[in-house]
């Protein structure tokens, strides 16, 4: 199964995403998480993504291509894979097409995630992740037990540097201009399915659930 999920920043991919791995055990690929682990490490491909993340904008296909298909190609995910904020451009997309069938492989499902955009940058700017364990929770819709602290670990939740309400006006308008475009790109090849984003995270994931056990059965 290889699974592409879209949807704004904040729509909630991330949170459903581990939703999908608990009861599917699929390999989660985000793009995000992967940039975010090279920066950590200092890594040369870090040190050139930063300033595109920093201010909300995409990072070049060129080193996003090469850095997704070469996760493909070593992560062990026999049973399949959620590609996670990749593709974003069309670019991305017709290099990951070509990539899977040299693999011999190709995308069954792509989940788009539609939230209404008055209600993205609340979403984002509330977000909080635990650094350890990665939960992530919002201060309003999805609060810890006690205030900025992990449920599962105790650990002090941080915000992303990317979340802040400046940077998200950035990364709504990168989503409209880039990545909207990509649901009429998969609809083109009847592989899309949509979700309503708007309502609480546990019935979007059974209508995700709903959709995903259809494909399997
Ligand atoms: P995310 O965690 O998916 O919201 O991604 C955080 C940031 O990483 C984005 O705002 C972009 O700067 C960069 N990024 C992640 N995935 C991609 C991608 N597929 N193409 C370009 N930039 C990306």
């Amino acid at each position: 199964m290889i699974l592409v999920f879209l949807g704004p920043p904040g729509a909630g991919k991330g949170t459903q995403c581990k939703s999908l791995v608990d009861r599917y055990r699929w390999c989660h690929l985000s793009s995000g998480d992967i940039l975010r682990r090279e920066r950590k490490e200092g890594s040369e491909l870090g040190r050139k993504a930063q300033s595109y993340m920093d201010s909300g904008k995409l990072v070049p296909d060129d080193l996003i291509v090469a850095m997704m298909i070469k996760e493909l190609n070593t992560a062990s995910c026999g049973k399949g894979f959620i590609l996670d904020g990749f593709p974003r451009t069309q670019g991305q997309a017709e290099e990951l097409d070509k990539a899977l069938q040299k693999m011999g492989r190709r995308i069954d499902v792509v989940l788009n995630l539609e939230v209404d955009d008055a209600r993205l940058e609340q979403r984002v700017t509330g977000r909080r992740t635990c650094p350890v364990c990665g939960t992530a929770y919002h201060i309003v819709f999805n609060p810890p037990k006690r205030e900025n602290v992990c449920d599962k670990d105790g650990q002090p939740l941080v915000q992303r540097p990317d979340d802040t309400a400046e940077v998200v006006c950035n990364r709504i308008q990168a989503y409209h201009q880039q990545t909207a475009p990509l649901i009429s790109y998969y609809s083109k090849q009847k592989l899309v399915k949509n979700i309503d984003g708007n309502v609480p995270i546990d019935e979007v994931t059974k209508s995700m659930f709903r959709i995903v056990d259809g494909l399997s059965a």
